[in-house]
């Protein structure tokens, strides 16, 4: 790469900085634009993945700076929570696979990692990192807001939002279940586990089977199927554990006994017991007293439920498999004390009716789906299949009991009920999406959270304004809108502190610390304070609840404030006009994986917290980033940090590779060949850019040609096409006209110039180049800044004046008069290159006047499917003397097909032009035709006698579609 990219970014990035052009401060006299994209967490490098949403928010920026919009992009760093400490005890205690990451994709020296042993360390270090990386990506962010969420001062902005909340009554204490990593202590949420999953915490139902004066509780989905038990399995290689809980002694796995710790049961263990020890032995079902076998079975895990398992055949593909798989190998069983003949006494008890199946349902899938043996991925599919299906719309059968004839789903409710009641049932709270892992490596687990401290996103009163703010909302894309609609309908208590981690202590109760996804909601409003914090050093104690009240609010007297706070009067009402000025937030942005959470929160909170006015107003979501078809993960050693892809690549080429690949919403899969062509590109640009200078001299005083005309309304095209995009944030439709279909239309514009022997015009050129450098500023901003420098202005690119629509340089009838030459080459050569000949000559027939007549007749008298051949035969016998009735009727066949394709704009603007004389522009154009297509070109009228048509081709002329004959 001989074009020096770096010297072009740094020239431009001093400079930016040096004249402050991305810092703003209210000014009344001009709309504001403020937007935001949620602040990294400080733990790794960014990645090029990462650099996606920021990328597409600083375009944005910058298309609304050109727009005239004093915009306001600022950032910070989210330091709250536990995985950064997780992760410097990890380098402590000698974390290979962690110290190897450091080293060989984070290029940390060694020795350095003892720094790290201290977390802010970590935090300070990233951060550090980070900010180079957007530097380097050319964000035009203003730093002077720049904060971490352990400031001290934003630690107070955080109080007053919870002593608010709190007031409201939106946080409340009590018992919940959390998922867990047993060796932090601490909950767990999407960002500390490890490849980000959410944990799923379910319900499973035990129940209780007794046993030689022992409980076998059971943990299974569907209590309603109890009835139709007709054996336990269990897995005869596990220990069990025998434990005394309550008064009772129970059976279960060793994993369960881990996992009722934690749902806070006394547990005491009395005693050990293998599998295969009871196997042949019974149980009674606790509902209909009947004795049921204990089997073995391969497909039990100790680590689901209790490790114990009711079998109930009928319903359940695995319980069925596993019991042919018992009787179609009897000797398996030969080492248990158990006779065969209790196997094969098993009778299958069908419980639930459901339409579409026959007696036995399981049956009926497992031989759908041609499954024989227990160890089929294919089981746990059926059975969530058979399993919803029967709970939706099943029947329970009579035999079961005062149950019968009731629908499934509420049998499931009345029997979990009556069990619970005569102590035979209880609720087992178990993660679901395993196996669920800390970012420490831990197994989460489920805990009963005593005196959690929770944000009652389940209050209805809550949902309603929530639901009022979101309507409100534009999202974009639309689609996006339903999974925040489903997200607050389901949304329930949020545990909002923990006992461990940065952060801010919960107000009112000192032994918790504000979670990192409940400090983060809000805080968009505090990038308005955190200027003047920063400009004046306002300390935390200055930052008194009734500051924030008289900023956000407006209540309070400002001279006994500032004599309280100690902040000058007119620096409290600076901070006011402030927040007046730049709230509500105009747009957010984040990727897909934060609705769920974090955004969904973001609007539950400003509707909890600001009046209505302040809602926020937009939020924008976009998809991942994927590496030649992989996720981006240390796994696949496909990360690549953005600040090293710069030094490698250049900003702007890779701006355009990360927005260019995909729609805001799909996954954007990158190839990092696609950076060289952008590169390209962007180099071919600059050279014609700098070479423009030389067209100066001979071209100030001539007249336009159509040449020029036609690409000043492509331009015009070009201009409306791209800022509707960016209004839409169709990016990638944006990039591909701005670099390729400009592209195209200034090598056609310059191709037909110099086969006519005319130099390009200078103003024209100049003007087209002009404007596509304001259209490629908000992607590829340094090469813009540059370029505009060539051109002579003293501006900078950022600042100037988004293009805007000049009808007057709209030219249809030129467009489509130079279309039908561009179409007229482009199918000769498709032509030529299906017949695998190099022509002679080529003959073009424009077609006979009636058949133009005939059409634009068709188009006036349009109505949707609706052609009036009749009229308009009628009005062509008027006008025309038809030799040949046989072509016309052919003809008009086909205008009637064609018809029912014509748009309302089409049939408008192709009245409004009129017919164009194909003949001479044909005739005009036939030199660079002939060039191009490299044959002799000749040109006849259809309605000419003397023409020269072998195979009679001319039939098949049509109107702006002339036939053509190759020889
Ligand atoms: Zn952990």
């Amino acid at each position: 790469m001989d074009f020096n990219w770096h010297d072009i970014e740094n020239k431009w990035k001093k400079r930016w900085r040096k004249s402050h052009i991305y810092e703003s401060d209210p000014n009344p006299g001009k709309p504001k634009f403020f937007l935001t994209v949620a602040y990294p967490y400080p733990n790794s490098p960014q990645h090029i993945g990462h650099g996606r949403t920021y990328t597409i928010a600083d375009v944005y920026s910058r298309y609304k700076r050109m727009c005239g919009y004093n915009v306001l992009f600022p950032m910070a760093f989210h330091y709250t929570g536990t995985p950064i400490i997780a992760m410097s005890k990890r380098l402590k205690d000698g974390d290979k696979d962690l110290i190897e990451t450091f080293v060989n994709i984070y290029k940390i020296p060694k020795n350095y990692l003892k720094n790290f042993y201290n977390p802010v360390n970590i935090a300070k270090y990233f951060h550090n990192e980070i900010k180079l990386g957007m530097d380097a990506m050319g964000y035009g962010i203003d730093w002077r807001r720049e904060f971490t969420t352990v400031d001290s001062q934003y630690s107070k902005f955080i109080t007053w939002q919870f002593d608010t909340l709190h007031k409201k009554g939106l946080i409340s204490q009590g018992s919940h279940p959390v998922g867990w990593c047993p060796n932090d202590g601490n909950p767990v949420g999407q960002h500390d586990t490890l490849g980000d999953k959410e944990p799923e915490i379910g319900e499973y139902f035990l129940i209780k089977f007794s046993f030689d004066g022992c409980k076998i509780p059971t943990a299974t989905l569907r209590p309603e199927t109890l009835f139709g038990v007709t054996n336990i399995w269990i897995k005869p290689d596990v220990i069990y554990l025998k434990i005394k809980l309550n008064d009772e002694i129970w059976i279960v796995s060793e994993e369960c006994v881990h996992k009722l710790k934690h749902l806070n049961y006394d547990v005491l263990k009395i005693g050990e017991i293998k599998g295969s020890e009871i196997v042949g032995k019974y149980v009674i079902n606790p509902i209909t007293n009947k004795s049921a076998p204990i089997l073995p079975a391969d497909f039990v895990d100790p680590e689901n439920g209790t490790g114990i398992v009711m079998s109930v055949p009928a319903h359940a593909p695995f319980d069925l498999q596993a019991l042919e798989d018992l009787k179609n190998n009897l000797d398996s069983i030969k080492s248990y004390n158990i006779s065969v003949d209790i196997i094969k006494q098993i009778e299958i008890i069908t419980v639930i009716e459901s339409p579409g199946y026959s007696q036995i349902p399981a049956q009926d899938l497992l031989l759908k789906m041609n499954i024989t043996n227990q160890n089929d991925p294919k089981l746990e599919i059926i059975s969530a299949k058979l399993y919803a299906h029967e709970f939706h719309s099943g029947i329970m059968k009579n035999n079961c009991g005062k149950y019968s004839k009731t629908k499934a789903d509420s049998a499931r409710e009345m029997i979990k009920n009556d069990l619970t009641n005569n102590g035979n049932g209880l609720v087992l709270y178990e993660i679901m999406n395993k196996p669920l892992l800390c970012r420490c490596g831990t197994k989460c687990v489920v805990k009963i959270f005593e005196k959690q401290w929770f944000l009652n996103y389940n209050l209805e009163k809550w949902k309603k304004i929530a639901r009022l703010c979101s309507k409100n909302i534009n999202f974009i894309p639309g689609e996006i809108k339903n999974e925040f609609d489903y997200v607050v309908e389901w949304l329930r208590q949020k545990a909002c502190a923990r006992k461990a981690g940065l952060g801010t202590t919960l107000p009112w109760d000192s032994d918790w610390i504000i979670e990192a996804l409940s400090d983060s909601v809000i805080y968009m409003a505090y990038y308005l304070i955190s200027k003047y914090v920063n400009l004046y050093t306002l300390t935390s104690d200055q930052l008194i609840n009734s500051v924030f009240d008289y900023i956000f609010y407006g209540v309070g007297d400002i001279s006994s404030l500032s004599k309280k706070s100690r902040i000058q009067s007119n620096i409290l009402v600076n901070l006011r006009n402030e927040f007046l000025y730049f709230y509500p937030l105009d747009s957010r942005h984040s990727g897909r994986d934060l609705v769920p959470n974090h955004l969904s929160f973001f609007i539950f909170n400003h509707c909890a917290i600001f009046s209505e006015d302040y809602w926020p107003k937009q939020i924008v979501v976009n998809g991942s980033v994927l590496m030649n078809g992989k996720k981006m993960s240390k796994t696949y050693g496909n990360i690549i940090p953005l600040k090293s892809a710069v030094t490698e690549y250049g900003a702007d080429p890779l701006r355009l590779t990360i927005l260019g690949a995909a729609e805001l919403l799909a996954d954007a899969d990158i190839s990092l060949n696609l950076v060289n062509t952008f590169s390209e590109r962007i180099e071919r640009f600059y050279k014609n850019v700098v070479n423009l200078g030389n067209l100066k001299l001979n071209s100030d005083k001539i007249d336009l040609t159509n040449e020029d005309i036609w690409i000043l309304n492509k331009l015009q095209n070009h201009v409306s096409a791209i800022t509707k995009s960016l209004d839409l944030l169709r990016i990638r439709e944006a990039i591909n006209e701005v670099i390729y279909i400009m592209d195209q239309d200034v090598s056609w514009y310059l191709k037909r110039k110099s086969k006519n022997n005319l130099s390009a015009n200078y103003n024209v050129l100049r003007e087209f180049y002009e404007t596509r450098i304001k259209l490629l500023a908000p992607f590829a901003p340094f090469i813009c800044e540059e370029l505009w420098e060539i051109l002579g202005n003293k501006n900078y690119i950022a600042l100037s004046d988004w293009p805007k629509l000049n009808n007057k340089k709209l030219n249809i009838k030129i467009d489509i008069e130079e279309n039908l030459i561009k179409k007229i080459v482009e199918d000769c050569l498709n032509i030529i290159k299906v017949i695998k000949i190099k022509p002679s000559k080529v003959i073009f027939y424009t077609c006979a006047k009636w058949k133009l007549f005939a059409y634009f007749q068709s188009l006036k008298l349009w109505k949707k499917n609706e052609i009036k051949i009749k009229d308009i035969i009628t009005l062509l016998m008027s006008n025309y003397v038809l030799k040949d009735m046989n072509a016309v009727s052919n003809y008009l066949k086909q205008l009637s097909i064609q018809y029912n394709t014509f748009s309302d704009q089409y049939i408008q603007s192709t009245l409004k032009i009129g017919e164009i004389n194909e003949f001479e522009i044909l005739r005009a154009a036939s030199n660079f035709i002939s060039n191009e297509i490299n044959a002799t070109v000749t040109i006849y009228s259809e309605d000419d006698d003397k023409k020269y048509d072998p195979k009679l081709k001319s039939n098949h002329a049509k109107p702006f579609k002339p036939a053509i004959y190759i020889e």
